[in-house]
């Protein structure tokens, strides 16, 4: 896949509000935040799409559900709740073609959505 600004995130060759990080992933600050909490949890492997997500992919895409749950607890949202979305190619409203999992909260989220 063509490489994107986050590849550039992940190599710290463009600054990012990185919230937390481990050897598969790397979750940071939204730079055009949505809602008061607004965090992206990306793979570091490039994956364009959820259209790429194989099954050799399924326990790193349980880990970026599961780092996201733990940000929404460090972040005090958990209990009041948030959302977690995956936005896939232009229907969906996906701008940045590097797989990357919405945590947002803070709010009361709308639904359906627009
Ligand atoms: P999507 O529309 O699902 O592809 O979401 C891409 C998200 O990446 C948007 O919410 C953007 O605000 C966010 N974004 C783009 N560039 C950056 C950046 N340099 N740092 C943080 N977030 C970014």
């Amino acid at each position: 896949m063509a490489e994107t600004i986050f590849s550039k995130i992940i190599r710290r060759e463009i600054p990012a509000d990185i919230v937390y990080e481990d050897e598969s992933v790397l979750a940071f600050r939204d730079i055009a935040p949505r809602a008061p909490v607004h965090i992206l949890v990306i793979p570091k492997a490039e994956i364009a799409t959820t259209n790429d997500v194989s099954p050799e992919h399924e326990t790193l895409v349980g880990h970026l559900v599961h780092v996201a749950s733990l940000i929404a607890a460090r972040e005090g949202i958990a209990e009041e709740g948030y959302r977690l979305v995956f936005n896939c190619n232009a229907n969906g409203g996906q701008a940045v073609n590097h797989l990357h999992l919405h945590l947002l909260g803070g709010r009361k989220m709308s639904w359906p959505p627009g």
